[in-house]
Formats: structure tokens, sequence, C-alpha cells
């Protein structure tokens, strides 16, 4: 039996891999290896597709270094866009209009390293409405925050924190120096233990390697992740990652497969710089993952709601919630 149907058989008899197996998968045949992965996608997940927006419900000058981000006021990206947390009226409109196209979260994702507690009490009077008028999940990314400011979003009506791993600890300190990978984790288990389930995964194509990709999914495991956002670093001009090469559909499909090895019952979620991949996430979609952000990204054009609608149905899919 091959490398891939060894493994395949292990996860969906319940068992885990390790890192030299994940190791191993990063250089099995890719199509052997992409439709295994659909297989225990279908065993574990079933038919469920999590699809979600986000709204930038702050924008720009964010203190914060983050070398792929056109948003750091650290670099000159022409990203002039920039304004403050955004009213309870905005947010619930961008709630609703989601909520009528079928989509199952909404995250209200802001700028900066965190917010204040003036900023905590504004947003959790927008989620409380939000909750009231739809019957949208509401997921928040607002940085690194207490375990008390969690607990007040929760009982706000939010259900998930988002706050990814970005990559590996090891390569974390190429990419940020303002704050810290263990900062990250921190705010993670802080938000769990506020009663709230966590969503983080990371940037690929920041210059790291497999093995950094592996250890940050190993990671998110470890922490009691079950949904794993997949971005593809879409080089803004004027970040120090300008240059960077874009991931090919083949890299990004590698990719998915092992992270479906890795957490066979994730929401493995495609999600910046989707657009960028020829056939707009299908391929990956096939080998593993099964949730994905729609609509526009913070500060780039993602693929609307209507079309990733079709897709899903396309694909065999289903919209539905993929819970923890
Ligand atoms: S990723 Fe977030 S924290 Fe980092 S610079 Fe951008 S807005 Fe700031």
């Amino acid at each position: 039996m091959s490398v891939v149907q060894e493994l395949k058989e292990k996860v969906l008899e319940g068992g885990e891999i390790s890192r030299r197996e994940a190791l191993l998968l990063a250089k099995a045949p890719l199509e052997e290896l992409t439709d295994a992965a659909g297989q225990i996608r279908q065993v574990r997940c079933g038919r469920g597709f999590d699809i979600c927006t986000i709204v930038n419900g702050k924008c720009g000058r964010c203190p914060e270094d983050c070398r792929y981000c056109a948003q750091s006021a650290h670099y000159r990206t022409g990203e002039t866009q920039s304004y403050g947390l955004m009213s309870t009226e905005m947010l619930l409109e961008g709630a609703k209009y989601n909520a009528a196209r079928g989509v199952l979260r909404y995250s209200i994702v802001t700028s900066g390293r965190g917010l204040s507690q003036r900023e905590v009490e504004q947003v959790c009077e927008s989620i409380r409405v939000i909750r009231q008028e739809t019957d949208i999940q509401v997921c928040v990314s607002f940085g690194l925050l207490e375990e008390e400011q969690f607990v007040r979003i929760r009982q706000a009506g939010a259900s998930r924190v988002h706050c990814n791993l970005e990559s590996s600890a090891r390569f974390f300190p190429q990419i940020c120096t303002t704050h810290t990978w263990q900062d990250k984790v921190r705010t993670l288990k802080a938000a769990r233990r506020a009663g709230l389930s966590i969503c983080s995964g990371g940037i690929l194509g920041l210059g790291e390697t497999m093995e950094d990709r592996i250890d940050m999914v190993l990671a998110a495991r470890e922490l009691g992740v079950k949904s794993v956002p997949v971005n593809l670093l879409n080089p803004i001009p004027g970040t120090p990652l300008e240059k960077n090469r874009v991931l090919t559909n083949d890299q990004a499909r590698r990719c998915v497969a092992i992270f479906r090895f890795l957490i066979p019952d994730a929401a493995i979620r495609l999600a910046g710089g989707r657009g960028l991949l020829g056939d707009q996430g299908r391929g990956c979609f096939l080998g593993g993952a099964n949730a994905a952000i729609s609509g526009d990204m913070l500060t780039t054009a993602g693929i609307t709601v209507e079309k990733d609608m079709e897709l899903l149905k396309e694909l065999g899919f289903e919209a539905r919630l993929c819970d923890d």
C-alpha cells in the first residue's frame, strides 16, 4: 500500500498523523494525495460547506508591522482608506445582506493590535443588534484581546473568534516584529476560556517552508482549532513582500490536502487570495477544503457570494455550519 493510502486509512480509523508523516505527504503524488484528502473530507465532514463573509469593521492606520499587510502604517501601499469602528447601522446592513444570500457566518474584522474598552462596548452593541435581527452567526477578529473582553463579546452573541497564527512559531518573527506568535496563542486560549470557538490558520507564500506550514497547522490542532483559514499571499505593492511569488494552484492543492489529513474534521477554509487561483478554488474544494470566505476581502476584491453558491452546489456541497 502507498504512503498516502496507509495514512488515509490511519486517519479514517481515528488516528492522528505526525509531523514526520505529514512531511511524507509533502512528497507524495499530488493526484493521489488530493483524492485521498477529498475522501477524508467526505467521510469526516460530509457535504456541508461552511461559507462566511468578512466586513472590514475598522480600517487602516495600523501601528503593527505585518509585512504582508496593506493596512500597516509602516508601509506606503497606496491604501489610503482608513476609518474608525463602523456604526451598528452599517454592520447590521452588511449582516442582513449576507444572511439574505444564505451566508452562514459574518465576521467583523478590525485593523490594529486590539480594541479599546470603549470600542469593545460599542461593537458588542452592534453584535447584539445583529443577533436580534438576523440568524447569521457572528464571528470577530479584533486582534489581541483579553479573556474578560471575550466574555463580553460572547455575552453579546458572537460565537467565534478568529486570530491567525499566520505561520510557524519559528518563522513568525520574520513577518512581524510588533507582536509575537505567542501573543496570538495567548489570545486564542483566552477566547476558548471565554467559551468561544476559535478559527486560526495563516498565509501561504510569505517565504515559509513546507515545514513551517505543517507546524502552523499542528499548533492549531493542539489548540483545538476546527476552522483553518488558508490565505494565499496576494503581494501588495509597497509592502516588503511585494515581490513574493504567488502559490501555484498545485502548491495550494497540496497544502490544503495535507491540512485535511492533519485535522480531518475541521473546516479547511479558503480565504484571501483564492481569486489568484485560475479555478477560484475548485481544485482545492475537490481535494479536501470544505469552507470559504466569500465576497470581498479586507483590501482586495474577492469572489461574489452568488458565484460561490453556484460553485458549491455544482461540486455537490450544501451550505451548512461546520461546528466544533
Ligand atoms: S495584519 Fe492586522 S495587525 Fe497586522 S498590520 Fe495588518 S491590520 Fe495591523
